[in-house]
């Protein structure tokens, strides 16, 4: 597909739809745009816009439509696999202006957003309402980059991942067209599902303008718990374990001994250096807690497990998490200079064991420089980030090497190439594997939705 490259006159006619200081060709605007936080080569757009309206993404979308220049939507840029990189140039539509808080109606659990609303700033405005939005990804993620990711985080386990917590989009077509899809219903059984055909289309389907999105109550009471063990795959056994007898967890997640070691390191929270679990349960007393904490305990020691630290008071929960949440940034600023790649896949469940020990003896010989396994466990997530030193040609091609093994594994084990980061620009080449023959029709959706394909163009096809 040939793309146009911006001309004067395009700059004058999309300086028009927007005011003055909305639109820039200017070179560290530029750069800002040409990188997420993964290590994909970069790629500037030739221009940057910040859109406050629908109706200026429709004018814009419709003009570059008509003439050919690809359009890349941009949240907060916090993707890993390129995502939003606009690997064809063209125009970057960055949604940080259009970030209103438009409703929340709490009797409904709802809240209407704008696309560049931060989800952290979301639950920080709902603090005194008793309800949050569940997804968190995390890093400092806006609302259409988590719509566009599909993403989840921690407590994807109990309350699902973005997915299951949209129930209506505004969206703006590549022709300029704007639909609304889906409504405020808690359920529907209405027509074909185009609402979740847009959640998780990277911004190649169109553009989201709006979001009704579900929320949920807060926890009446929380317990959460450390467990030690032996081995990662005891550890992972143990998921298995929590997950298969119903206890429903709210968080369940995995850090492999190198990870608490740099988490010590970093936050000082003198851990003890072993195969982790960390796992919280949300529920209405404090009795039914103490009762499924009692069996997590039991499944864990039939795992073999070293030492169970359950009742964690607020602020040492409150630590625990927050180094969980830092760890991706504590990886990268541990060794800044290092190349890495951070491989995300998904299993079933009952695969997960095997699933880790296959990641962890996959990095172990492509030793190439440090490697970190860690995932959201009680969903089958693994994250195996392999780094190097920049230079070390020889040493890249065994970490890439190592993705692709860990990815095939993941498909074997009828799990997916990405479980939470999308396919981006580093997942394309498993989409085959992944789809076959269903992967065609994603091609002919793509096409008729974005006939020139304008929207993101270079990303999730090989
Ligand atoms: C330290 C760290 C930890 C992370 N942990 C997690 C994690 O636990 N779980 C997880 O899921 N992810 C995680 N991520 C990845 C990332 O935060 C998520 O993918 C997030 O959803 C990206 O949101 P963003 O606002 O930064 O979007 P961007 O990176 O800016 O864009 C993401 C995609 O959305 C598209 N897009 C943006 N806005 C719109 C819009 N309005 N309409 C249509 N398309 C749009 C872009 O074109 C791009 O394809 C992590 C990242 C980092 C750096």
């Amino acid at each position: 597909m040939g793309f146009d490259t911006l001309q004067d006159e395009d700059k004058r006619y999309i300086r028009s739809i927007v005011s003055p200081e909305r639109f820039s060709t200017g070179e560290s605007n530029l750069d800002l745009h040409s990188r997420d936080m993964s290590g994909h080569r970069a790629s500037r757009p030739e221009a940057v816009v910040w859109p406050k309206e629908s109706a200026e993404v429709s004018r814009i979308l419709g003009y570059a439509d008509q003439r050919r220049i690809p359009v890349t939507a941009w949240g907060a840029g916090t993707s890993l696999e390129g995502n939003p990189i606009p690997l064809h140039g063209g125009i970057v539509l960055d949604f940080t202006q259009m970030d209103s808080i438009l409703e929340i109606r709490q009797d409904d659990f709802q809240a209407d957003v704008e696309p560049g609303v931060i989800y952290k700033d979301l639950n920080h405005k709902l603090r005194h309402t008793g309800l949050f939005f569940p997804p968190d990804p995390g890093a400092g993620a806006t609302i259409g980059g988590m719509i566009a990711n599909n993403a989840s985080g921690i407590r994807t386990v109990r309350y699902g991942s973005t997915k299951d917590n949209v129930l209506r989009l505004v969206v703006v077509l590549a022709n300029g067209e704007i639909i609304e899809i889906g409504n405020r219903a808690s359920k529907t059984s209405s027509g074909f599902d185009l609402l979740h055909l847009f959640v998780g289309s990277e911004g190649m389907l169109g553009i989201v303008v709006e979001a009704t999105l579900r929320l949920v109550g807060l926890p009446a009471e929380i317990a959460s718990a450390v467990a030690t063990f032996q081995t990662v795959e005891d550890a992972g056994k143990a998921v298995f374990a929590i997950i298969r007898a119903g206890l429903d967890p709210a968080a369940l997640e995995l850090l492999a001994p190198e990870c608490i070691d740099l988490i010590n390191r970093q936050k000082n929270l003198g851990l003890h250096i072993s195969p982790t679990l960390f796992m919280e349960f949300h529920g209405p007393t404090r009795n039914h807690l103490m009762e499924v904490m009692g069996i997590a305990e039991g499944l864990c020691r039939e795992h073999a497990c070293r030492e169970f630290r359950p009742g964690l008071d607020r602020e040492e929960r409150d630590r625990l998490l927050e180094a969980r949440y830092a760890l991706g940034d504590m990886i990268r600023q541990d060794h800044p200079d290092h190349f890495r790649i951070a491989i995300d896949v998904a299993v079933p469940i009952s695969a997960y064991p095997e699933m880790i020990a296959f990641a962890g003896e996959t990095a172990r010989k492509a030793g190439a420089g440090a490697a970190y396994t860690f995932g959201h466990a009680g969903d089958g997530n693994i994250h195996l980030v392999v780094e190097t030193e920049r230079g070390n040609r020889d040493a890249w091609q065994r970490i890439k090497e190592a993705n692709r093994s860990v990815v095939h594994k993941a498909l074997a084990l009828k799990g997916t190439a990405t479980g939470e980061h999308g396919v981006g620009i580093g997942k394309a080449q498993f989409m085959e594997a992944e789809h076959g023959r269903s992967l065609e029709w994603m091609k002919k959706v793509k096409q008729l939705l974005d006939p020139h394909a304008i929207l993101n163009p270079g990303k999730m096809f090989p």
